[in-house]
């Protein structure tokens, strides 16, 4: 198989697995334990927060270790409705997850307002149109991802920050696509709140954090055991902790060695490849803020769930939209919220690519994907010399 599937989860790194594996087999103690073992697995849980807060620019203290991204959004948002239960309103993108989707749908049955900040057709959100939406004294809270799980597209992060701060909002951040793939720093991209997830970035399933700055106050949505500094109750998952602090470790190596300029090329040849074979095709997203991992491309008149049956075939692991609703297809609300029609949402692959990959692998699926895309259009009698105009 070619794995080219990395915004879905990736592959767990052989030095993460031998990192967490003593975690499984001897040290199976209590983190919370007062006696020696105990007191061993804690100062490994505490190393990992280290390392995680590092990966950030953070504080260890401002670390707490959830189950994943999932959970993380949803403890921010249930956070801040339960603390400024006076400002009703939450304001999110149209290119969220659904993590995030789901999550504002509950803070929106539970009484509270739900606002969508339009998108430009290249992804990014709209800076004018956030600002108008703005109110001071209603608006809680701004939610917006940090990079976007189909097209790679990375927020004006920074700017959103200002904005939100200057009307007295909060701001949590999505960083599940982010974390460990682009430089984070939360001090000068001083968002109150970050979701990161372990498997996103080489650690196991279900494992993640939360950032929660110093200036935040935060109600637990767990509550338990104190655990986590009273900021999520329940026994510590310490092989996950242990994975993910070794996970954001490599991953902070990996940010300064030359690899990301490595996995570009590889996106890039590949990208190439089928620009040259498939001239028609195109890319979504901004081109100069694009995660250099991900690849979202349309290819007309070649309907995408035909295309996975084809490449799932010829051994190419990929996804159309979002595979965090595999299942069944439908469209994808990013794309929609782009403004991308039905018509080349319906042909719009997504290729995620990680350190874990070769250039023959890039060099083979682009092939892959050319056979695939003729094989379908003959199939269909499409008329290639129409497309190419
Ligand atoms: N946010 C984004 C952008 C994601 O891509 C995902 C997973 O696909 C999540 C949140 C959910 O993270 P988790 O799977 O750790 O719950």
């Amino acid at each position: 198989m070619i794995y080219l599937d990395a915004n879905a989860t990736t592959p767990v790194d052989p030095a993460v697995l031998d990192a967490m594996l003593p975690f499984l087999r001897e040290h199976y103690a209590n983190p919370s334990a007062s006696y020696a073992s105990g007191r061993r697995v804690r100062r490994a849980l505490e190393q990992a927060r280290v390392q995680v807060a590092s990966l950030l620019n953070a504080r260890p203290t401002e670390i707490a270790f959830t189950s994943g991204g999932t959970e993380s959004i949803n403890a921010v948002h249930a956070s801040v409705r339960a603390l400024w239960p006076a400002k009703r309103e939450l304001i999110i993108a149209g290119t969220e997850h659904a993590a995030v989707l789901e999550s504002a749908r509950r803070w929106q049955a539970e009484g509270g307002q739900v606002t969508i900040a339009p998108v430009h057709p290249d992804g990014r959100v709209n800076l004018e149109a956030l600002r108008t939406l703005l109110r001071s004294g209603s608006t809680a809270l701004v939610s917006i991802m940090w990079v976007n799980n189909e097209t790679g597209v990375i927020a004006p992060m920074h700017e959103i920050v200002a904005m939100a701060h200057s009307a007295g909002a909060l701001v949590h951040t999505d960083a599940v696509q982010a974390a460990g793939k682009i430089h984070l720093d939360v001090k000068t991209t001083p968002a109150d709140f970050l979701s990161l997830s372990g498997h996103k970035m080489h650690a196991p399933k279900g494992i993640g954090a939360l950032y929660i700055s110093q200036r935040a106050r935060f109600a637990p949505l767990l509550v338990g055991g104190g655990q986590e500094s009273e900021r999520r109750g329940g026994t510590e998952n310490v092989p996950g902790i242990v994975a993910l602090g070794k996970a954001a470790e490599l991953a902070s190596q990996h940010l300064d060695d030359g690899t990301k300029a490595r996995i570009k090329a590889l996106r890039d040849r590949f990208e190439h490849l089928l620009h040259a074979a498939l001239p028609e095709m195109h890319l979504h997203g901004c081109p100069a803020h694009r995660l250099h991992t991900t690849s979202s491309l349309c290819l007309p008149e070649t309907d995408a769930a035909g295309m996975l049956i084809l490449l799932d075939q010829a051994g190419i692991a990929c996804s159309a939209g979002s595979a965090c609703h595999t299942g069944a297809l439908h469209a994808s609300h990013v794309l929609e919220a782009m403004g991308v029609s039905a018509r080349d949402a319906a042909c719009t692959l997504r290729f995620s690519f990680s350190r874990f990959n070769t250039k023959a692998e890039a060099e083979a699926a682009a092939h892959a994907v050319i056979e695939s895309a003729h094989k379908l259009r003959e199939a269909q009698g499409c008329d290639l010399a129409v497309l190419a105009h």
